[in-house]
């Protein structure tokens, strides 16, 4: 225990333990070895946390203008920037993910608190006119209040800054819980909040191994908002609980997204923006396109050229600057992935590439693989699989492949490869997804809003509009005659 780094939560503007004095460990998927000691908050942590955020709605942060909290969020951006290199090699020890890629998460994430602070001195209610001129009616946007942001394993800093930069531009005040399994980053990032000099108790985190500490937080009465990215079956749970407090609720939940594929694509570009897709990440991200809906006439060389790429692609230690590919995040994942595998296997699918687990590395490596002969019925078309898996669909014209692309409950993402520009926006129009991506994939920034329909959730994030997410409307009439009117009517 000795060696183990140990973390602090922040309630109030103060490092603490959890009341209980409980802790647990945080493991390194990579070396299956714990690497962090953090607090085991529970439910009466929770209640301090929401506690700390709503005083300091009420006081200090809730008397700041949209100026000062611009030149707040500006100066957490500028710390982020400082700290990137900490902080993506945290979220490695953390989750198993690329330093690669978490380096450039890291360094692009303060423009997103950029990006906000542009927003925070811009919100503006309208004059109404009615069709009584003796009022003057105006609206103010005011923050919806106390925000509970609950976030997955996958990209922690990132998926909980699409929620902490509107929120806390709106004037919100924020209570974060991290997943347990990759609870430390958070916990760093949370000393940089202290630093930029946001007041105490603005923003909170709370980590907990037991899922009953985000359930707390998801129901807690003191909560006003409830911010959400997970999986499909935990939003519902959060979303029920939501609305038992009749609570406003974004959630960014799972994906089956499609890559449909036309016979007059790019092929080298489409199979490379396929292996981007779903064996980036090791596939662990919503927005994985672990669907390859591809024409007939092609599928055998896309197939090959995919195949070809993902079995070349380098497993090894995520910290190296040459790997490509790291472990599935922690074990559980690890054998829901393999048993989606075995399941693929006994439902008739032919491995072209993969197909298993690579031993010889330790930790939880998964190959990357792709599976061919699958039906569109198939559990591993269906389901979300949450690992380096693709599945191969094919069709033979644009109508069908758009059915096969929207025959799931899930609406994430997608994408599709074409080089006919009619084609490609048609079909844009025509998929039922949050995102498209025509040529391209696996590409998000601050400023394009982000989200799902169907059974990948409700809501948006990123964009101008997200920050309406914590805002309310509240209309003021001022009655301008100064006369008196009948009291018995509607006026
Ligand atoms: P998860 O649903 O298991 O957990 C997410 C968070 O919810 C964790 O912090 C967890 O502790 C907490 N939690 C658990 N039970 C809860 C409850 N009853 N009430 C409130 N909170 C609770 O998800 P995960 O396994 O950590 O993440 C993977 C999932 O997240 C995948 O399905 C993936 O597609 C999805 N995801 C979605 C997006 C998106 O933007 N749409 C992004 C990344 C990940």
């Amino acid at each position: 225990m000795a060696d183990l780094e140990r973390f602090s939560m922040l309630i109030g503007g103060k490092p603490v333990d959890a009341l209980s004095g409980r802790t647990f460990e945080s493991e390194n998927p990579y070396t299956g070895r714990p690497w962090a000691v953090v607090p085991d908050g529970g439910p009466e942590d929770v209640d301090a946390a929401v506690a700390a955020a709503r005083a300091a709605l009420e006081g200090e942060w809730g008397a700041l203008t949209g100026f000062a909290r611009a030149a707040l969020l500006r100066r957490l951006g500028d710390l982020i920037g400082e700290n990137a290199e900490r902080l993506a090699r945290m979220e490695v020890r953390d989750s198993g993910k690329l330093y690669r890629e978490m380096i450039g998460q890291l360094t692009g994430l303060g423009g997103w608190y950029h990006y906000y602070a542009g927003l925070a001195d811009k919100i503006e209610g309208r004059q109404i006119p009615t069709p009584n001129p003796a009022y003057l009616v105006y609206t103010r946007r005011e923050p919806v209040g106390v925000v509970a942001a609950i976030t997955p394993w996958n990209s922690p800093l990132l998926l909980m800054t699409w929620k902490l930069a509107p929120a806390l531009a709106a004037g919100c005040t924020v209570v974060v819980k991290p997943s347990e399994h990759s609870p430390a980053s958070t916990l760093a990032f949370a000393e940089l909040i202290e630093r930029a000099g946001f007041p105490a108790g603005v923003v909170n985190v709370v980590t907990g191994l037991s899922r009953e500490t985000g359930a707390a937080l998801a129901g807690h009465p003191g909560v006003d908002k409830v911010a959400f990215t997970g999986s499909t079956a935990t939003g519902r749970a959060v979303a029920k609980a939501a609305a038992e407090n009749i609570n406003k609720v974004t959630l960014e939940l799972g994906g089956k997204s499609p890559q449909i594929v036309f016979p007059d694509a790019d092929l080298p570009a489409a199979a490379n923006g396929i292996v981007a897709g779903v064996f980036a990440a090791t596939g662990q991200t919503c927005m994985a396109g672990s669907r390859l809906i591809v024409h007939a006439d092609v599928h055998d060389e896309l197939v090959a050229l995919v195949s070809e790429r993902a079995a070349r692609i380098t497993l090894g230690d995520p910290e190296d600057a040459a790997t490509e590919m790291g472990p599935v995040a922690n074990r559980p994942q690890y054998e829901k992935v393999l048993g989606y595998l075995s399941t693929a296997r006994e439902e008739g699918a032919q491995v072209a590439t993969g197909g298993g687990a690579d031993e010889g590395l330790g930790g939880y490596f998964v190959r990357p693989t792709v599976l061919t002969g699958v039906d569109v019925d198939a559990t591993v078309v269906r389901e979300e699989v949450f690992g380096p898996v693709l599945a191969a669909l094919t069709f033979t014209s644009e109508d069908e492949a758009l059915k096969i692309a929207n025959d799931t409950p899930y609406g994430l993402a997608g994408a599709v490869w074409t080089k006919d520009v009619h084609r490609a926006h048609r079909v844009a129009a025509k998929l039922r997804t949050g995102t498209v991506w025509i040529n391209a994939y696996r590409v998000v920034g601050p400023s394009v809003p982000f989200g799902g329909v169907g059974a990948s959730g409700s809501g948006r994030e990123n964009g101008m509009d997200a920050i309406g997410e914590y805002l309310e409307n509240k209309s003021v009439w001022v009655e301008l005659t100064g006369g008196t009117r009948d009291p018995f009517t509607l006026g």
